[in-house]
């Protein structure tokens, strides 16, 4: 071993985590745009971990095809669609298990996420920032799509026990220790911008432009955003759990009133009828709503629990090729 005093400082190595799901068009665009982005910094080394997410198209050949050309290119491909999150994460697995690398950057690769702005994050991990998260100054999404997101925003805000900062995707910068910390939080029901928020360390905004989606169309339909918000909700807040009981609370105090309300009436005006049948048929039919409703916020916490306790593995690997070897199916 050479004395640590006079070697020269070794390179630092940046390792990106890219999860691909239905993206044939995009890869290549993407990586050149990546490639040139990341050139204006020779000083680093550079590590491209792509995941495929059980993409339909033909990602994976495209994906295996770039490493021909680049060996700084890394494919892992899981055995079906686990999804955006477990992507990301099979993608942090495997560079906190490695080690290597000194910072990390998650992004999309549909070019929402303009490479030269992760080349900007690197500057501020520089400074000692540990987390640089990219936070959307503007964003050409749908009206949907935004005002569904302001919704979920909002209401996490309020709900949830730590702070998650508005606006911000997974576009982000992680030092390796931020890395190791998140790769240790293994709950299924994945909200990884959460779980960024919840390891602490120094963490700051960095505003970008989200550009359009380059090719394809979104991986994230009605169906997967609603499992996504549940999980934001679900995984950091039992804000609804309490609610609960604060409705009971309601309901129980409004019935004494009607009561109270019954009673004067049979007593101070005998003459006077208290209302009768249809009162009790809405009340009735309100709250079985609200009785079923409250079952099914418990039940959510449930659900959770259970798929916690079954303890099942996060995702499987079905390929990774690595260090310019060959593709090589994944052995345990
Ligand atoms: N993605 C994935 N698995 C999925 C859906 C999406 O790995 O099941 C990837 C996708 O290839 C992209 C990123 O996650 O790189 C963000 O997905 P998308 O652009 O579809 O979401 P949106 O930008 O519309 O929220
Ligand atoms: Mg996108």
């Amino acid at each position: 071993m050479p004395d640590p005093g006079d070697a020269a400082p070794a390179r630092r190595r940046i390792a990106y985590v890219l999860p691909v799901y239905n993206e044939q068009d995009n890869i290549a665009v993407f990586h050149d745009a990546l490639t040139e982005a990341t050139a204006a910094r020779d000083d680093l080394d550079f590590e491209f971990v792509y995941v495929d997410d059980g993409s339909r198209d033909s990602s994976l050949e495209r994906l295996l095809e770039l490493r021909t050309a680049d060996p700084r290119v890394t494919v892992l491909s899981l055995s079906r669609n686990f999804g955006h999150q477990l992507a990301v994460t099979a993608g942090l697995d495997l560079v906190a298990e490695d080690g290597t690398a000194d910072a990390v950057i998650v992004m999309d690769t549909d070019l929402q996420d303009p490479p030269r702005v992760s080349i900007e994050m690197v500057g501020l991990w520089e400074t000692g920032v540990d987390v640089v998260y990219g936070q959307r100054r503007s964003r050409k999404d749908s009206v949907f799509k935004r005002s569904t997101a302001y919704v979920f925003y909002w209401a996490l805000d309020r709900l949830a026990s730590i702070e998650i900062p508005r606006n911000v995707g997974d576009f982000r910068l992680m030092d390796a220790r931020v890395v190791a910390e998140v790769s240790r939080y293994r709950e299924h029901g994945r909200f990884l911008r959460g779980i960024v928020a919840h390891v602490g360390f120094r963490q700051e905004a960095l505003l970008f432009d989200r550009d359009e989606r380059y090719a394809g169309e979104t991986g994230y339909p009605l169906r997967k955003m609603l499992s996504f918000a549940a999980n934001g909700i679900l995984g950091f807040s039992t804000a609804p759990l309490r609610m609960i009981s604060r409705l009971g609370i309601a309901i129980s105090l409004l019935s004494v009133l009607l009561a109270l309300y019954v009673l004067y009436v049979r007593i101070f005006e005998p003459d006077q009828t208290v209302p009768g049948w249809a009162f009790l048929g809405v009340g009735m039919f309100l709250l079985g709503g609200l009785q079923l409703i409250m079952m099914g916020v418990i039940g959510s916490y449930l659900g959770r629990v259970y798929i916690e306790a079954q303890d099942r593995p996060l995702y499987s690997l079905s390929l990774v090729a690595r260090d310019g070897g060959p593709p090589h199916p994944r052995r345990h």
